[in-house]
């Protein structure tokens, strides 16, 4: 399997190349685990009277007759009439009809294959290919034919879908099964019904009829995302077995006191549930790797200060990781005003700490003397070290990759406990791909009072009446947002975006009546910063933006939510959006902006905001429309690179896979047992491809 692809009959040095650089084809293996993405079924001849208006390809085998020719110069073609014992079929060609006609024999028999179209209620066929059953090899094939996706290079080598094919025909005739043995342990197979290894790669590749390609199919599915479950779960469980060292004993007197005498609110339910959850994970003996979702609003924060007391209350460090700058400083803010009265010392690490300062906290956090730093990306720096580091906590994970929390793990001689905290809700399906090395704990309830935010879909024609709203909301004290869609390709484009926007902006709400703040990418941070100050202060009523305010600030003043363009962003997006309004007392309004012209889908998918608050339905309804690629940091995370799995449209198998790999870690955590060994050695071998091994 792992020959070099040049050594295959039928590629030498130049087609090597071209499969290496065009396809990433290097080994034999790597053939192999190219699938074709469509089959030609000549395996069996068909009726004429099976034919109905959803036939695809079919094979036909009769006497062809009335071979003739008619209609003039580009009306031109040749027709002739397909008869078996079941009917007629009319056949037809357009082109290559001089060639044809030298072919067909009047009263001959043939096989004909092709997809048949209705002409009048008449079936009809064009182009179809056809053999004389006189010649040799016009019989059914035995299996069906893959065809392969190949490019343009490759085709001009010689190497089109179908003879790509040919390749894999004679790299499956050389391999036997010991060559391409059993991995899944057997008691799976038989339970969810999968044929063994070498047939599936055989079946996948030359089926012999389409129940067989379905079971290879399903099978390599399988195995995708078992192998893929199995993997964090060893990561998942091997941590829980090695880690040791950080045990939070007891709630001491930094949690007691907040709790008891500055907490300015009650916990809702979830939020006890979830400090219940960590503490036990603290507790445990074993470091804890959480994944806390919950929606905007729903109180993180709090869970996130209330872990660091109990690490400080045990003699520990914490620190928290905020995805930027402004984000970093609210949480400061906050957190300072929440610890005033009590004898805990937090501090502030961002990019733009001046450098004595820098100094002296990098020498606090080393020495043991800081307890709670905030920061950003700073944080995971080499020069950023601490003396005895029990918690970490990274604030909307969507911006790290799983390889940055890998980096705080290796931040001192403990290996402290991790806390991730996403507002962005993750469905199940891809929770258990992406995160799946993560124990997860879920905030589903909001704190009490809010009113749940009125959202509406306006069109350009409405644009008046719209801004005519903001002017009442900005009379009656409150302030409004305005967010313009981020072209991903050009920075350019978006600064002239929203510079034209903000200009329109203007002209609706003149000085010296109204004050606009404007924050975009090409400011810097001290830019941006005093520009959200301005509005978080209400100097300014109206806040002009791109993304940028996507996730942390926190305006409870703020009432309305413009979006302009809203069609352009992915539907969990506009939900964090509308995250930043219904923060205060009062009623709060999402308002999506969209052209007058909407396409049928835009409007279905805008239309799931209007109806639901719910983070989780509406990241759900995400995922299914627009696939796990593009949900906002998982293209990077490598765990979504199935090969034929779906984690959407394949749920049901990837919790069967999910069930299964649970089921093996249960009996053999460490994957001991003689039975599970072909597993184990495929998982540590060079051919299994693992995203995980750098962290593992
Ligand atoms: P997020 O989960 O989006 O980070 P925050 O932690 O910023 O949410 O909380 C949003 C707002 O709700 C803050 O103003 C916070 O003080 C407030 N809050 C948090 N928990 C509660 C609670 N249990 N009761 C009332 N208000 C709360
Ligand atoms: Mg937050």
């Amino acid at each position: 399997m792992s020959n070099p692809i040049e050594y295959l009959k039928g590629v030498g040095p130049l087609r090597a190349d071209m499969l290496k650089k065009e396809l990433g084809i290097h080994t034999f293996g790597d053939l192999l685990d190219f699938y074709p993405y469509r089959y030609v079924d000549k395996t069996r001849i068909r009726n004429i009277a099976e034919i109905n208006p959803r036939t695809e390809f079919i094979l036909l085998s009769g006497v062809v007759t009335k071979v003739e020719t008619v209609g003039e110069k580009r009306g031109k073609r040749l027709t002739a009439l397909l008869s078996d014992r079941t009917g007629q079929l009319e056949l037809a060609w357009f082109q290559g009809i001089h060639w044809v006609q030298k072919t067909l024999v009047p009263g001959g028999r043939y096989l004909v294959y092709g997809r048949p179209s209705f002409f009048m209620g008449r079936p009809q066929m064009t182009h179809p290919e056809i053999d004389s059953l006189q010649s040799e090899g016009a019989e059914p094939r035995e299996f069906m034919e893959p065809v392969y996706p190949s490019t343009e290079k490759l085709k001009a080598r010689g190497l089109n879908g179908r003879q790509i094919g040919k390749l894999t025909f004679h790299l499956m005739s050389l391999l036997g099964e010991s060559e391409i043995p059993e991995i899944l342990p057997l008691p799976i197979r038989l339970k969810c019904g999968l044929p063994g290894r070498w047939e599936a790669y055989r079946n996948i590749h030359f089926p012999k009829d389409q129940e067989a390609c379905d079971a290879a199919v399903r099978r390599m599915k399988f195995e995708e995302f078992f192998l893929a479950q199995v993997r964090m779960g060893l990561i998942r469980s091997g941590r829980h077995r090695s880690s040791k060292g950080v045990i939070f004993t007891r709630v001491g007197a930094l949690f007691n006191a907040f709790y008891a005498e500055h907490l300015p609110f009650q916990l809702t339910g979830a939020q006890k549930r979830v400090l219940k959850e960590i503490r036990q994970d603290t507790a445990s003996g074993r470091q804890m790797n959480r994944l806390l979702q919950g929606d905007v609003g729903s109180g993180k924060t709090m869970v996130a200060l209330m872990s660091m007391l109990l690490a400080a209350d045990n003699g520990f460090q914490s620190c928290l990781m905020a995805p930027t700058e402004i984000h970093a400083r609210q949480h400061i803010q906050k957190i300072t005003t929440l610890l005033k009265e009590l004898p805990v010392k937090v501090d502030i690490l961002t990019g733009s700490t001046r450098a004595k300062e820098r100094k002296s906290i990098l020498a606090a956090a080393a020495d043991g003397s800081l307890p709670l730093l905030i920061g950003t990306h700073a944080l995971i720096e080499d020069a950023v070290q601490f003396s005895n580091l029990g918690m970490v906590i990274v604030d909307e994970q969507h911006r790290f990759g799983v390889a940055q929390r890998a980096r705080l793990w290796e931040k001192g001689q403990t290996t402290p406990h991790v806390l991730v905290m996403t507002a962005t809700p993750i469905p199940r399906t891809l929770a258990m791909t992406a995160y799946g090395d993560l124990d997860t704990s879920i905030i589903d309830e909001l704190p009490p009072g809010r009113q749940p935010i009125v959202t509406v879909h306006r069109l350009e024609d409405s644009r008046p009446q719209v801004m005519e709203f903001i002017k009442q909301e900005i009379k009656a004290g409150r302030q409004a947002y305005i967010i313009f869609p981020l072209i991903e390709e050009s920075e350019k484009l978006n600064y002239e975006n929203l510079m034209k926007g903000y200009e329109n902006v203007k002209a609706w709400f003149p000085e010296p009546q109204y004050w606009i703040s404007m924050v975009h990418g090409r400011m810097n941070a001290q830019q941006k910063d005093a520009n959200m100050q301005r509005f978080v202060r209400g100097d300014t009523q109206i806040m002009v933006s791109t993304t940028v305010i996507e996730v942390g600030v926190n305006v409870p003043n703020a009432t309305v939510m413009v979006i302009e363009s809203a069609e352009k962003f992915g539907l969990s997006q506009l939900h964090q959006l509308r995250g930043r309004v219904g923060r205060g007392t009062e009623k709060s309004f999402c308002i999506l902006l969209t052209g007058n012209k909407v396409s049928r889908e835009a409007k279905e998918r805008l239309g799931i905001l209007v109806q639901t608050n719910d983070g989780f339905r509406i990241a759900e309804k995400d995922l299914e429309l627009r696939g796990p690629g593009d949900i906002e940091g998982t293209r990077q995370s490598g765990a979504l690179n199935f090969r034929l799995a779906n984690i959407v449209s394949d749920r049901l198998l990837l919790e069967e896979a999910r069930q299964a790999s649970d089921t093996i870690l249960d009996q053999d955590p460490e994957l001991l047992e003689p039975d599970n060994q072909p597993l184990k050695k495929y998982l540590q071998s060079g051919t299994a491809r693992n995203p995980w091994s750098k962290i593992s």
